[in-house]
């Protein structure tokens, strides 16, 4: 007879979690609606990615590659890195979690700029450590806010950079600081999901910092600019010691076999990340512009170096209210209610289409 006079408990730190709420696809009733509330590429996959994709697709009963020899290996070559050194994940969400769970525990803190990306508190308290907000600076990173805010305690550092949800950008220069200015024992990772949306003169040079130094994780999606979020796959890079670590607790087959084969096929098509660099600038400018143009109704844009742009709303319209009322017009952008952005909605730059639309939604929703 079970003794019901005990219950079963979740650990505290796992009780104190709030869960990562995803990007909509669809209205309350159901209603498909315009997805511009998750960063996806409006341009969809590549050909050679889709190719590559379908091909692998024909042998589903064998487990995939468990050391990802040619994905590592076709990423070294790429960004001209030592392919050992380079670890694959479900997605880099996972990578994100890996680094918390080998270098944090009960005691310790992880520290990270307020409006930071959602999954770094996650992975602080799912290991027990204790998630550490510093001070943004007009929603951008404040790297002297940053390192204020380090302690003895503190054994890892999270930097989005580009950063989701603000879209904001700290420079080469600001990044190579706050690294200078965190202790050896403090793993830095900084998460570079949109890099591959930015000119090459806004490198922040966080791979230059991973080839060398001891305590610096870069991680990259291909989530984003890569079309291919279906397949959840991600890397990073950082010193052997690091990565022989995180090796130790990624689960055995984190990556797929048809996700491995696109990813690589993905990394060789040069032309569709041209193609979508190119689209997402353009159509993120005339974005910003259209809002900047729309007068005095509170609405302001945050510069953005990512494929979504971050507006606050401070007049008659709320955040609130656009977002129920563009959700009626048929799109669903991102509000943030629980990152402590009640004053924001991220709305993710779409298709030429979309886009327009998107903008003509909001024009109408002001004069409602
Ligand atoms: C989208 C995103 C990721 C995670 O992407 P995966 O799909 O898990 O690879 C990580 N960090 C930031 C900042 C993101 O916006």
């Amino acid at each position: 007879m079970t003794d019901t006079t005990r219950t079963l408990q979740p650990k505290p730190w796992i009780s104190g979690i709030a869960p990562y709420v995803p990007g909509k696809s669809a209205g309350a009733d159901g209603r498909p609606l315009v997805k511009l509330s998750a960063n996806e590429n409006p341009l969809g996959t590549g050909d050679k990615a889709r190719a590559a994709f379908a091909e692998a697709a024909g042998e589903l009963s064998r487990y995939p590659d468990p050391g990802a020899a040619a994905l590592r290996e076709a990423i070294a070559a790429k960004y001209g890195l030592d392919p050992a050194r380079v670890i694959y994940g479900t997605g880099s969400d996972e990578l994100l979690h890996l680094a918390t769970s080998a270098f944090a525990g009960p005691g310790d803190e992880v520290l990270y700029v307020r409006y930071g990306f959602a999954v770094y508190e996650i992975a602080a308290r799912r290991v027990g450590a204790t998630p550490v907000e510093a001070p943004d600076r007009d929603y951008a990173t404040d790297v002297d806010a940053l390192l204020a805010a380090v302690t003895d305690k503190t054994r890892v550092v999270f930097l989005a950079n580009p950063n989701n949800p603000t879209g904001t950008l700290a420079t080469r220069e600001e990044v190579a600081r706050l690294h200078a200015g965190l202790p050896g024992d403090v793993l830095f990772v900084l998460d570079q999901a949109y890099a591959e949306y930015l000119e090459p003169h806004e490198d922040d040079g966080g791979l230059d910092l991973a080839r060398t130094a001891s305590n610096v994780f870069v991680t990259r999606t291909f989530s984003k600019i890569h079309g291919l979020a279906a397949e959840r796959i991600g890397w990073g890079y950082a010193s052997g010691a690091v990565i022989a670590a995180l090796h130790k607790i990624r689960a055995p087959f984190n990556v797929t076999r048809c996700g491995q084969a696109a990813a690589i096929a993905a990394l060789g098509d040069d032309d569709f990340v041209e193609r979508s660099r190119t689209h997402n600038a353009k159509w993120r400018q005339w974005l910003a512009d259209e809002i900047e143009s729309l007068g005095n109704h509170g609405l302001r844009v945050v510069p953005s170096a990512t494929n979504f742009l971050l507006v606050l709303f401070d007049g008659a319209v709320t955040a609130e209210t656009m977002n129920q009322r563009l959700m009626d017009a048929g799109y669903i952008v991102r509000w943030l209610p629980g990152q402590g952005l009640p004053n924001a909605l991220r709305m993710t730059i779409g298709t030429e289409e979309e886009t327009r639309g998107l903008a003509a939604a909001i024009r109408a929703a002001l004069a409602d």
